[in-house]
């Protein structure tokens, strides 16, 4: 059922702390932490606790959900000091913009100039 952990999704192992992460934020439906592979500075996901595939998916079913993680990472960018230099939110969704993990997640990059158009 939409929403509900998927036992193959790496970031309901997370959620349920199967597999560890370095947490920076958790609030009731949120959860952010740092990317293993960070290609900025600050590098933080955060990610629902229900599962859906992509953040549109999570938008339409659960829509303050989504503000939810658009509010935590306001918040994620303040604490990590880029809040005034600046930051992106990236959603990558599907395969040909880069989404490996389909259980949506903001990325939340700053602390070095950010290129635009991203490539
Ligand atoms: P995407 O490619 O947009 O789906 O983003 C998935 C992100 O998850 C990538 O930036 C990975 O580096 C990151 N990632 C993969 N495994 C882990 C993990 N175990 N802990 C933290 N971040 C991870
Ligand atoms: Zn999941």
């Amino acid at each position: 059922m939409a929403g509900e952990p998927q036992a193959d999704c790496l970031f309901c192992k997370i959620i349920a702390k199967e597999i560890p992460a370095t947490v920076v934020r958790e609030s009731e439906t949120t959860l952010a932490f740092r990317d293993i592979n960070p290609q900025a500075p600050t590098h933080v996901l955060v990610i629902p606790k229900v599962h859906h595939p992509d953040a549109a998916s999570l938008a339409a079913a659960e829509p303050q959900i989504a503000a939810d993680v658009l509010r935590e990472a306001g918040e994620i960018a303040f604490e990590e000091g880029v809040a005034e230099s600046g930051y992106r939110i990236v959603f990558n969704t599907g395969s040909g913009a880069g989404q490996t993990v389909f259980h949506a997640h903001a990325h939340v990059l700053g602390g070095r100039g950010l290129n635009w158009p991203p490539g």
